[in-house]
């Protein structure tokens, strides 16, 4: 018996015919002595009726001992449902089968949680449907990720193809580059003590298809990292990944705006309005203090440097003395909040090294505060007018050094927002898009520990033109032609105009990065040398393809929209990998395992 019609297509229209539909039993009623089974596929769900007074024993039988989840073709009549029994919330709703014949094509045991009803998945804890991700991904709603997932993936693949670009396939066995993160080895079986790497990125493959002349490249890329799991990151991700030749930044801007635009109207038939705004890097840490500012609400930080250059309140006085700033945050209509919610802050403000949060409550026409009593009338002037601050209010205080001090508020901001959530005042709203880019980042950040310069973003990311001749002389000034692009406060991607002049790129590894030159020369030196054939000047950005997803699809976790995730041990439980292996296997690959941690 093959199905004439999947499950999510039978219409009043159809009333009459003989059809035959597979799938799996999505719920199973006996009512009135007959047997009602709601037989499920991929598209949608139908009921189907077995009446014992038109159907042999036997078959009714069968229907009879059927539960849930078991895999069955059913053969019979759509007819309509009898009257005041129509359900308006699926769209076969109007109609039903009325059962000929039946096929049971496998039984299925009790599962070990259920898959039919949202409410009750909705409380399964995640590492059961982990192990079973095969009956989680029977859900609707993680059907329907995987469903927009590939929508997506194919709209982007149409339009790059619009655009002129080639999808071209970059090793996913390459070699260790000591780039950025911790990498995935695999061990080599013909080298003896060689290894490859898993790509990081692409990177230096694009760049190289550059080099090569391909002039448009994109890539679906699959990228390893072989980091401490921080929530909702996984140890293998995937990229859209983009390379261009003979471009300049507002090239990327534009293709990457033209992309979402046309991801956001295939994913939720929305239109997003473009181009999006921009923001420096210093502003973005001024205003909201990240680097990823969710735009969607206010809480903006103010500076109070000037105002509080003299105060007699220490902290303050003393910070500027440092070099430090004074900035402020108005947590509108907190003034009642918790004292352990005030720790939660303090707890941050401490986190980046600071040894108190300062704050005042505005409650019952006071301002209530320990440090009040240290601010003159100016001061306080100062702060009302620029904090807009009104009964009801909180205002907390940063006052350390400018990048610390705006990392804190930017905690802080965020934070706040959700207490005031918490409290059912929605500061930011949930259907909006903020779109922007993050520009002029600065190319270098200073390791204080090693004691030397890291890239902000990688190290093949051209500086500004008229800054590189401040990279052996100011490091620190020198501003890269880096971009981020983000949404309500996530990262959803960056990249760069990148060096292509093989002599800037051995400053920056030698002179700058403090890479040695034989390490240069073995890590990078075939790219070194590519470049010596005539490299175009390019650039590109890769954007993290599973957050693109997630956000579309309104979920905060990433592995709800990767078929077989991770956990946070970077373990999958249903393969149970990583696992053992046989001597034989480390035995050809001469390794041999020692079982102590090595010091
Ligand atoms: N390869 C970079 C990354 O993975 C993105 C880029 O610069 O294109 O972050």
């Amino acid at each position: 018996m093959k199905r004439t019609h999947h499950c999510n297509e039978l219409r009043p229209s159809h009333i009459g015919q003989t059809v035959t539909l597979s799938g799996w039993v999505h719920s199973r009623r006996d009512l009135g002595g007959l047997i009602f089974l709601d037989i499920r596929d991929r598209e949608g769900r139908t009921q189907t009726v077995f009446d014992p007074s038109g159907l042999a024993k036997e078959l009714f039988d069968q229907a009879a001992a059927l539960r849930s989840e078991c895999v069955v073709s059913v053969t019979g009549k759509v007819r309509h449902r009898p009257a005041g029994t129509n359900n308006a919330k699926i769209p076969t709703g109007e109609i039903e089968i009325g059962v000929a014949a039946l096929e049971v094509l496998n039984m299925a045991e009790v599962l070990p949680f259920p898959v039919d009803d949202p409410e009750a998945a909705g409380k399964v804890h995640e590492e059961l449907r982990l192990k079973y991700r095969y009956l989680d991904l029977r859900r609707a709603e993680m059907l329907h990720h995987l469903r927009l997932r590939s929508k997506v993936a194919t709209a982007a693949r149409v339009f790059f193809d619009e655009q002129g670009f080639l999808e071209v396939e970059t090793p996913t066995l390459f070699k260790s580059t000591p780039e950025g993160a911790r990498e995935f080895l695999v061990p080599s079986r013909t080298g003896i003590g060689q290894f490859y790497a898993l790509p990081q990125s692409p990177q230096q493959f694009k760049q190289i298809l550059m080099v090569a002349g391909v002039e448009k490249y994109f890539q679906l890329a699959r990228c390893y990292r072989d980091e401490d799991l921080r929530a909702d990151r996984q140890p293998e991700f995937t990229q859209v990944d983009v390379e261009m030749s003979f471009i300049d930044r507002e090239d990327i801007y534009a293709l990457i705006e033209g992309l979402l635009k046309r991801v956001w109207k295939t994913a939720l038939g929305a239109d997003i309005p473009t181009p999006f705004p921009r923001i420096t890097f210093e502003e973005a840490l001024n205003r909201y203090g990240i680097d990823k500012p969710d735009t969607r609400f206010g809480m903006e930080l103010a500076d109070f440097t000037a105002e509080f250059k003299a105060s007699t309140f220490k902290v303050f006085s003393g910070a500027i003395a440092a070099g430090g700033v004074v900035k402020a945050i108005n947590a509108k209509g907190l003034a009642g909040a918790t004292q352990g919610q005030i720790e939660t802050m303090t707890e941050y403000a401490k986190g980046f090294g600071a040894k108190g949060l300062a704050f005042i409550k505005v409650e019952g026409g006071e301002w209530k505060s320990p440090i009040v009593k240290f601010f003159n009338d100016a001061e306080k002037q100062a702060l009302i007018s620029k904090l807009k601050i009104e009964e009801g209010d909180l205002i907390l205080f940063a006052a350390d050094q400018w990048l610390t001090a705006c990392e804190i508020l930017g905690k802080i901001r965020l934070y706040c927002a959700e207490v005031l959530k918490g409290q059912g005042k929605l500061v930011i709203p949930a259907d909006r898009f903020n779109f922007l880019w993050v520009i002029e980042f600065p190319l270098l950040g200073f390791d204080r520990e090693q004691n030397r310069w890291y890239s902000s973003h990688h190290p093949f990311t051209a500086p500004v033109t008229e800054d590189i001749p401040l990279l052996k002389t100011d490091p620190k000034k020198v501003r890269g032609q880096h971009y981020d692009i983000v949404v309500n406060g996530v990262e959803l991607g960056g990249g760069s105009i990148r060096i292509h002049q093989p002599a800037v790129q051995k400053t920056v590894f030698e002179d700058v990065l403090q890479i040695p030159p034989d390490m240069v020369a073995a890590r990078f030196g075939y790219l070194l040398e590519a470049f010596k054939y005539g490299a175009p000047p390019h650039g590109g950005i890769a954007l993290g393809f599973d957050r693109l997803i997630a956000i579309l699809c309104g979920t905060p976790s990433i592995r709800d929209v990767i078929a077989f995730p991770k956990t946070a041990k970077g373990t999958c439980l249903m393969t149970d990998s990583p696992d053992t292996v046989e001597p034989k296997q480390l035995r050809d690959l001469y390794l041999e395992l020692k079982t102590a941690k090595i010091a």
